[in-house]
């Protein structure tokens, strides 16, 4: 059968790269579609709505309050827009523009990245002004420390596998380091999976994905204390507008948050390891194809299909990977060790019927040779 995508006249996708915003992310279960649907069909007054959602987001947090969002980038801009004018209507009138007012945001050179867009671009559409501090490779808390000044509205943390993983000041130190300067510390936690941890550290706001490791409708949310909190659900009426977030949206957020809670993780992890050693054993059947099992470099309970080809074969990985994304359907693999020969699949977001599509689209490539 054909995808509504398709009957559109657009390429069907399998998705064997990740949770990646330039495919789509992550697919609906049927549950939280059912909520977004039913959210959608209904009226409610959103005031109403939005405060809900923070308590009932709060519950799976363990913070004071949530403020729900479209997205983890708006969370980001709504954030600073809430930090810069602390609930008065003025100010948040007149945002981004805040020269004059305390805008800077702290930030280690190696957490400036581009997670689709800079990060720092985020930071300014909520009237911020980034303040890059240390090396790309190297940052001292002292100069965590110097960097603060009587315009510095918070101190900002990425905390993702796109940062410079060594050489940064810690969450920890920053977080004391704010509060020793009674500063709000942020954390953009976008893709993480545990959703009560940097809110235990004593983080003041933490930005959430809603389709990364929720796999809920595309939405966000900011997590925190409970007057921040207060300051950011009031940008709705200023720049926040720009960013609005529909109830099928929230409500669907709600369904993958309870859903996520209930989720048995071992068995889950347990499938996945299933799924990949079923579609090596069917890579290994075709020419110049070698499937292994590979774990996630970063030791999570996440299995991926790791295969080599052999040289006679003619092609190096990104060759092969451009022919795999070639017509319909077009097939992405995980590209991040193409530059070793080593083409990586992550079962994780396939969907019925994908793997075969793989094997079958791989097996055509191989015997055109
Ligand atoms: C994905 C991501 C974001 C943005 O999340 P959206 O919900 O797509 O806006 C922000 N920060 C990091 C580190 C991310 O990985």
């Amino acid at each position: 059968m054909k995808t509504i995508y398709e009957n559109i006249g657009l390429q069907r996708v399998v998705n064997a790269s990740g949770r990646m915003t330039y495919l789509g992310v992550s697919t609906l279960s049927d549950e939280v579609a059912k909520a977004a649907v039913e959210g959608g069909q209904n009226y409610v007054v959103i005031a109403d709505l939005i405060d809900k959602a923070g308590e009932l987001i709060s519950k799976h947090t363990g913070a004071e309050d949530s403020c729900v969002t479209c997205s983890a980038s708006a969370g980001i801009a709504i954030s600073m827009a809430g930090l810069i004018s602390k609930g008065k209507t003025s100010v948040m009138y007149r945002l981004p523009d805040s020269s004059g007012l305390k805008n800077e945001v702290i930030i280690q050179k190696g957490h400036c990245v581009d997670y689709g867009a800079p990060i720092t671009t985020i930071i300014r559409l909520g009237g911020g002004v980034p303040v890059e501090v240390g090396n790309a490779n190297m940052v001292h808390p002292e100069e965590i420390e110097e960097a603060i000044s009587e315009n510095t509205v918070c101190l900002f943390y990425c905390k993702s596998h796109h940062c410079v993983q060594k050489g940064m000041v810690s969450l920890e130190e920053m977080i004391s380091i704010a509060h020793k300067h009674d500063l709000p510390l942020v954390v953009d936690a976008a893709a993480e999976e545990d959703m009560r941890k940097y809110v235990a550290m004593g983080a003041d706001l933490v930005v959430y994905s809603g389709a990364k490791a929720l796999e809920a409708t595309t939405s966000g949310f900011i997590t925190g204390r409970k007057d921040l909190i207060s300051y950011c659900k009031k940008q709705y009426a200023g720049i926040g507008r720009a960013m609005k977030v529909g109830k099928e949206q929230i409500m669907g957020l709600i369904a993958a948050m309870d859903r996520y809670d209930n989720i048995d993780h071992d068995k889950v992890a347990e499938e996945n390891l299933k799924t990949v050693n079923a579609l090596n054993e069917q890579i290994n059947k075709i020419p110049y194809c070698h499937a292994s099992l590979l774990q996630d470099e970063a030791g999570r309970k996440i299995y991926r299909s790791k295969v080599t080809f052999d040289k006679e074969c003619g092609m190096s990985a990104y060759e092969i990977s451009d022919k795999l994304k070639e017509g319909n359907p077009s097939i992405h693999c995980r590209p991040n060790q193409l530059n070793l020969g080593v083409m990586m699949f992550d079962v994780r977001p396939l969907v019925k019927g994908d793997s075969e599509l793989i094997v079958e689209k791989l097996r055509k490539i191989m015997e055109e040779i």
